[in-house]
């Protein structure tokens, strides 16, 4: 049933007042991507993209069970005690309805779930990842229109998805844990150079002199890549989420970053960099999206493959004869 356009303005008015029933309907309503709400979709994003980006957007990221809910409850709840409105979101494009999302799990930040002033999201499931990416980054104006001034924004460290987490916040946090032997063995490269901090949690019990010297080898391999512009260098940090430690030491470091970044005009540029990608982005997936879901491109494209596999064509000569036909 399409909505009448009272009961969008009154679901605007409700995401504005910080009403967190409204901002729940609004962001099932933007996930729904049905077309018969594409009106009402623009309608309350652009209603709610002037009260946004006032914000501090983390994201989190690390393996299954390292300890990343525990720490978002840990932080959330610092958080919250300091005044501040806490909103939790996830990307995680692996997850699907059945297998349950990484938030979908109701046994997950109980305390956090509970907190007036916090926010917590389930991931949108079962989706390609530049689905779950856009639909989180209207999440996120939302949430911030809804008067949440710090985001947490959650990730599994699979495929692509903490580059798509990278690219829509300011600040973000590796977890780890401190293993035997080489720390830095299994680990991606790229995403050592992404971190903004790396913090070592489980730092507890018998862990505690593995998770030092884990500290030691993970500034090591931080001080080979070069300074980054932002002025800022790397951390690395021990953490027991568990037990809340570290925890008050790591939100000092964040809040100690968006200052720096803030006063030599970082913050402004990546988030300018970050609009940037995501325009370039969208028209990249949408057209391609276009280009597949075209008839004559759909009909064509067997044979015109099988004539690159028999060497008839190159496979430049046929793109260009595909991409043709898909314009006439
Ligand atoms: P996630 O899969 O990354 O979200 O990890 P969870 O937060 O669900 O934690 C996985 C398990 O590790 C749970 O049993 C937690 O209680 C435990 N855990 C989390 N943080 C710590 C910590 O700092 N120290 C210890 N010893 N256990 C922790």
């Amino acid at each position: 049933l399409r909505r009448e356009k009272k009961d969008i303005n009154e679901l605007i008015q409700g995401v504005l007042k910080g009403n967190k029933t409204a901002l729940s309907q609004a962001i099932t309503l933007i996930e729904s991507r049905s077309k018969r709400h594409t009106d009402d979709i623009k309608t309350v994003i652009t209603s709610c993209l002037p009260h946004a980006n006032k914000s501090l957007r983390i994201g989190i990221t690390g393996v299954p069970g390292v300890g990343k809910s525990t720490f978002i409850e840990q932080l959330g709840l610092l958080l919250t005690h300091k005044g501040h409105k806490v909103a939790v979101l996830a990307v995680d494009p692996t997850s699907s309805v059945s297998q349950g999302s990484i938030l979908g799990d109701k046994t997950r930040m109980e305390e956090l779930v509970q907190d007036p002033n916090a926010f917590i999201r389930p991931t949108a499931s079962g989706e390609s990842l530049g689905g779950v990416a856009r639909k989180t980054r209207e999440s996120i104006l939302l949430c911030e229109a809804a008067g949440f001034d710090i985001l947490l924004i959650e990730t599994v460290g699979v495929g692509q998805s903490e580059t798509t987490v990278h690219s829509m916040t300011d600040f973000f946090l590796l977890l780890k844990l401190a293993g035997a032997g080489d720390e830095l063995q299994g680990i991606k490269r790229g995403i050592i150079e992404m971190a903004d901090a790396i913090i070592i949690n489980k730092s507890d019990g018998e862990n505690v002199k593995a998770a030092k010297r884990a500290k030691v080898e993970f500034n090591r391999a931080l001080h080979m890549y070069p300074a980054k512009q932002n002025g800022w260098f790397p951390k690395v940090k021990l953490a027991s989420a568990l037990n809340n430690v570290g925890i008050e030491d790591v939100w000092t470091m964040i809040s100690k970053y968006a200052e720096i970044v803030k006063s030599n005009g970082f913050f402004e540029d990546k988030r300018a960099n970050q609009n940037q990608f995501w325009l370039t982005q969208t028209i990249e997936d949408s057209l391609k999206r276009e280009f597949y879901q075209n008839e004559t491109v759909k009909a064509e494209f067997p044979e015109v493959l099988k004539k690159i596999q028999s060497q008839q064509i190159s496979p430049f000569e046929a793109a260009d004869y595909l991409l043709k036909k898909a314009k006439s």
